[in-house]
């Protein structure tokens, strides 16, 4: 199942998500629909919050699909060690067609559950260092904008609220 993901502006993206207690069926049902929707998106990634759940789950692809191996999913993810810096275009499915610079660290280690709650680590460099990120950020309540400067950020904001106003966010 697709789900409708959810803009900038919805209060459940601004507050940090529960974390993931039940590693059940409808657990993976979750996760596979999730993937189905970052998929339909042509996201690198999906957090619970942008379908509205929230809880301490996200998927990421930085293939886009196009890599079986490289499909993940991380329940109740921390980053626990980072590295070095880059300065990339980066974007988020919930604020479409807003990309901006936005730093992040080179390398970054995640410590996660799998969808059976099988603890692992994992490190990740370049645009997968990026999506860890970008997605344990979004189970924090917090946004790749939170990282612009204040003109920046104002200048999306007004924008998005300009198109509230006419009916087409
Ligand atoms: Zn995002």
């Amino acid at each position: 199942m697709i789900y409708p993901i959810v803009k900038y502006g919805q209060e459940v993206l601004e507050r940090p998500a529960a974390p993931v207690t039940h590693f059940d069926g409808s657990l993976e049902k979750l996760v596979a629909d999730m993937i189905e929707t970052m998929y339909a998106a042509n996201g690198v990634g999906l957090a619970a919050p942008q379908i509205g759940i929230s809880l301490k789950l996200c998927v990421i692809d930085v293939s886009c699909g196009k890599d079986p191996t490289s499909k993940l999913v991380l329940v109740n993810p921390e980053i626990i060690a980072t590295e070095g810096e880059q300065v990339e275009e980066e974007g988020c499915l919930s604020l479409p067609d807003f990309r901006a610079k936005t730093p992040r660290p080179l390398r970054a280690t995640v410590r996660a559950q799998d969808v059976g709650g099988r603890e692992f680590t994992l490190s990740g460099e370049g645009l997968l260092a990026r999506a860890f990120c970008h997605e344990a950020e979004h189970l924090g309540g917090k946004l790749f904008i939170s990282h612009l400067s204040r003109l920046k950020r104002d200048s999306i904001k007004r924008q998005v609220r300009r198109m509230v106003k006419a009916g087409e966010w």
